[in-house]
């Protein structure tokens, strides 16, 4: 496909040519350099992107703080009607807003479209939500007293957001956050800046209309000029940052130094155990989208399989075979299956993680070489390992997938437990003994665990995250939105005593 010929996209989001990548209550003259949005499909420059300097930082974040000492004081389901047409904006430019992810981040069309669906669903959740930010009310111990709890707006929110989800990472947070009375100021990956200005563009028009420029601001930097900032700015009171475990522990330990919060979205290394009873034909399809859908570069793909040593062979034979059938290429077609890497680093990156596997006794059954030919394309690949090998403890954002065998079901869960990663996992069996297990507390230990369902494509009504180098937090749905508010406790007294709490007396 030309693609080319689809820059048209971009006139319609006005930003051809050299683009400012800040934007406050109004669009900002950028100071700082100048970066090339590159299309990974083609290797061709889509637009440039000047960077927000020192000045446009300060001003964005000045009028996200300015802005949220009005908007908290807007009640909620007032909010949420302003979020409404915010969530209608997003779905009237769906289908631009896909495309522009399919040739900025080289998702596959249908995965473009859905990462947007993704955005409106936690648009109209955020809504719904606008009504329910409820407090418990508890029964004081003193007479004629009342004692509940609030929940406040929290200030402005500092999103960082990688670049495999350059719209939803944005909507998950962005949409709680303003139904909770909060202004966010967005750092996306300058790997998809493109995806973020026209985002920003759908919703800042909704906001400018009711007069709340500035509410959503936007700075296109990299970690020193905006990142590093913004972990250390006590007017972001909240960091939620989405990305690798390295940038987690160094946003982590800055924000905890002045004692702010962070919810951190970070690396995964995520599993399937498939076990005899198994219906082999849906854990087929669960573990081939899971590792080679947005060409493996989802934190929730499966990078692990745990085969029960009884159907392992045979099941190796099948997904062998689909590897061989899958249809590699321009996202943007149809018939495409997988599409390209991020960028060169990720092909070096997937490189080096089929070396050392090899190195380590694993043996490349099916793919493992990049794809001569513009763009960054790789063979997704499926690597038989003999144990758990120093490589398969690690995440390599690429479409590799270590299988083995085991013989028990406590062997499988132990070794799938067994890395520093805690995001997603799965087991496909028909017994309800093996999948309650999985589910128990001496289970599986990561934020997500599905039953005949795979380990990525998650739905945003559940609370989304993981645990130990995944970061701990929870981000979408169930109650993650707590995050985004302060609560308050309250005790009021109607009597016409002073009775102390626990029988204290202090009467003079
Ligand atoms: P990355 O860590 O390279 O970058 C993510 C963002 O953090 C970017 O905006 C980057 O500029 C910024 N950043 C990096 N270092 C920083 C620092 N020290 N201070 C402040 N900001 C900093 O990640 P990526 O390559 O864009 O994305 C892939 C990674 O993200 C994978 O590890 C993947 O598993 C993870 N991820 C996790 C989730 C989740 O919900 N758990 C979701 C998507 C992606």
């Amino acid at each position: 496909m030309d693609h080319n010929a689809l820059l048209d996209v971009l006139d319609r989001f006005e930003m051809r040519g050299v683009h400012s990548g800040a934007a406050g209550s109004s669009w900002l003259k950028a100071s700082g350099k100048i970066i090339d949005s590159v299309d990974p499909t083609t290797g061709q420059v889509l637009a440039q992107i000047q960077l927000a300097g020192p000045e446009e930082y300060e001003k964005v974040v000045a009028e996200a703080h300015e802005a949220f000492l009005e908007w908290r004081m807007i009640p909620a389901p007032k909010r949420g009607e302003i979020i409404d047409e915010v969530t209608q904006a997003l779905r009237e430019h769906k289908e631009d807003l896909g495309l522009l992810i399919s040739l900025e981040a080289g998702k596959i069309r249908s995965e473009g479209l859905g990462e947007v669906q993704e955005a409106i669903d936690i648009g109209a959740f955020s809504v719904g939500l606008s009504r329910q930010l409820y407090g418990l009310s508890m029964h004081s111990e003193r007479p004629e007293h009342r004692m509940f709890e609030q929940w406040h707006p929290l200030g402005a929110v500092g999103v960082i957001t990688s670049f495999n989800f350059p719209i939803a990472v944005w909507a998950w947070n962005a949409m709680i956050a303003a139904v909770a009375g909060d202004s966010v100021v967005w750092k996306p990956s300058s790997k998809t800046p493109l995806c973020a200005i026209a985002t920003h563009k759908v919703a800042d028009k909704v906001m400018q209309k009711h007069g709340w420029g500035g509410l959503f601001g936007l700075l296109i930097g990299d970690r020193h000029g905006v990142g590093g900032p913004m972990v250390d700015d006590v007017r972001l009171p909240l960091i939620s940052a989405t990305g690798s475990t390295e940038m987690g522990r160094s946003v982590g330990v800055g924000v905890a130094k002045r004692f702010g919060r962070s919810l951190l979205e970070l690396g995964g290394n995520n599993a399937v155990i498939v076990d005899q009873t198994a219906d082999q034909n849906l854990a087929l399809s669960g573990v081939l989208f899971g590792a080679v859908g947005t060409a493996g570069q989802r934190c929730t793909s499966t990078r692990r399989l745990f085969l029960h040593e009884s159907i392992a062979d045979s099941f190796i034979a099948r997904l062998t075979g689909a590897y061989k059938s899958l249809r590699i290429g321009d996202p943007l077609l149809d018939s495409t299956l997988v599409g390209p890497l991020i960028d060169e680093g990720s092909v070096k990156d997937y490189e080096r993680a089929i070396r050392l596997a090899t190195e380590q006794g694993g043996e490349v059954l099916v793919g493992g070489k990049r794809i001569d030919g513009p763009g960054s394309f790789v063979e997704p690949a499926l690597v038989r390992v003999p144990s758990d090998i120093p490589i398969t403890k690690e995440e390599t954002f690429a479409p590799i997938l270590y299988v083995s065998t085991f013989k028990t079901l406590s062997e499988a869960i132990f070794r799938q437990n067994d890395v520093p990663q805690g995001l997603s996992s799965a087991i496909f069996s028909d017994s309800v003994r093996a999948s309650e297990n999985f589910l128990s507390a001496k289970g599986s230990d990561c934020g997500i665990a599905n039953v005949n369902v795979g380990t990525s494509g998650a739905e945003i009504g559940g609370a989304f995250g993981g645990e130990k180098e995944t970061g701990g937090g929870r981000e979408s749905g169930s109650d993650s939105w707590k995050i985004y508010m302060r609560r308050q406790t309250n005790t009021v007294n109607w009597s016409t005593q002073m009775p102390l709490a626990q029988g204290v007396k202090f009467d003079l």
